[in-house]
């Protein structure tokens, strides 16, 4: 059996490491708002290249709060437009609407699965005060484009960057780019804890301290509340583990690069396009999404095999029940790729013999009604 991603073995390549994290949280005494939160949030600065990152309780609440902070600090105001990528996690989506700001939905280019600076250019009107870039499956969105239209357009620029902790341009990685980033820490992300978490990634003072206060109740000196807050908050057990895992971070995104090079040079099928991509740094390949129009066969097929594959996602967010009022264009790419997507195993756990073994078993794949 090739598990999609084998969380129980990626953990226990370190678990001498987070069991003893873990038992000094627990004589510590402290564990909310402490220093293994302070050792984390300056590790996860300096990796992503930022002055401030801001822990909290999960990757939603990270592009929540990132938003109400714009609010509270009246940069953003209920009603403005923010550009969104159609075909994202809901998330990106449930964080506009969360602030009762509306979300425009643009087409992905089909290969890269991401914005491009030309969708957004069409798409900005004057409502439109911020992009919300998300960097799909681990791949950077043309970001040196997207910002040189924030610029001109003078708008904020949050990126989503849950699938993508470590990917670059030019060195520069995500987190970076734009006035914040949000992170997510999901266990199944690239860098996952053992339990809920997430983080803003700015270089922006002013909005980190709202940040900061947003997520403890508004609060930054105790029993004084700025705003009506939320609780929010990475706890020390949890930072303590990200801790131990950011230091194997590059060498898991190495290991998956050289899954994914493999795979697009050793899988030969005439009914399925790989992924595209220009630069390893760009690419951190949370998933390997390849597009198929014998989807569902090809999923079987795999099944029988021992091969598990997953689906993300399997619906479009315009066409979720939450959002059947939303407004939208015709979303003719969005469509076809959620039709079409199938994510294979990437799991830094494999072996090259499972690798092997996934590549044979898709190139012997045969369809039923064609030849
Ligand atoms: C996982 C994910 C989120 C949300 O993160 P949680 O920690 O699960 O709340 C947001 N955006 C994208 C693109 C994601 O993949």
């Amino acid at each position: 059996m090739i598990n999609f991603l084998d969380l129980k073995a990626i953990n226990a390549q370190y678990a001498d490491e987070l069991k003893s994290a873990c038992a000094r949280v627990i004589d510590s005494g402290w564990f909310i708002m402490g220093k293994e939160l302070e050792t984390f949030e300056q590790a996860f600065a300096d990796y992503c290249g930022v002055k401030h990152t801001i822990g909290v309780a999960n990757g939603l609440d990270a592009l929540i709060l990132t938003i109400r902070a714009w609010k509270e600090l009246g940069k953003l105001h209920s009603g403005d437009e923010i550009i969104v990528p159609a075909n994202t996690y809901i998330a990106s989506i449930l964080a506009i609407t969360e602030n009762d700001l509306v979300p425009v939905l643009v087409e992905p280019d089909e290969h890269t699965f991401n914005l491009t600076a030309e969708g957004i250019a069409a798409a900005i009107t004057p409502k439109t005060k911020a992009i919300l870039p998300v960097h799909l499956y681990g791949q950077i969105a043309p970001m040196t484009e997207i910002m040189a239209l924030a610029e001109a357009h003078q708008l904020l620029v949050l990126e989503d960057c849950a699938q993508a902790h470590g990917a670059a341009i030019a060195g520069k990685r995500v987190g970076s780019w734009g006035n914040a980033g949000g992170f997510s820490f999901y266990p199944g992300k690239n860098l996952g804890a053992l339990g809920d978490a997430g983080a803003i990634t700015t270089n922006d003072d002013e909005l980190a301290t709202a940040v900061k206060a947003l997520r403890n109740y508004g609060s930054l000196v105790k029993y004084e509340n700025l705003y009506q807050g939320v609780n929010s908050r990475l706890d020390e057990i949890q930072a303590a583990m990200l801790s131990v895992k950011l230091a194997y971070l590059d060498g898991e995104t190495a290991r998956r690069r050289m899954i994914a090079k493999r795979y697009l040079a050793e899988i030969n099928h005439p009914h399925i396009t790989l992924p595209r991509w220009e630069r390893d740094e760009e690419h951190v390949f949370h998933l390997f999404v390849i597009r198929t129009q014998e989807r569902s066969a090809l999923k079987q097929y795999l099944a029988d095999k021992g091969i598990q594959t997953v689906i993300h996602y399997p619906i479009a967010p315009h066409k979720q029940a939450c959002y059947r009022a939303i407004k939208h264009e015709a979303l003719p790419v969005t469509e076809k790729i959620h039709q079409q997507v199938l994510s294979l195993p990437i799991d830094p756990v494999m072996t090259d013999e499972q690798i092997s073994y996934v590549i044979e078993s898709i190139n012997q794949f045969k369809i039923n009604n064609v030849n």
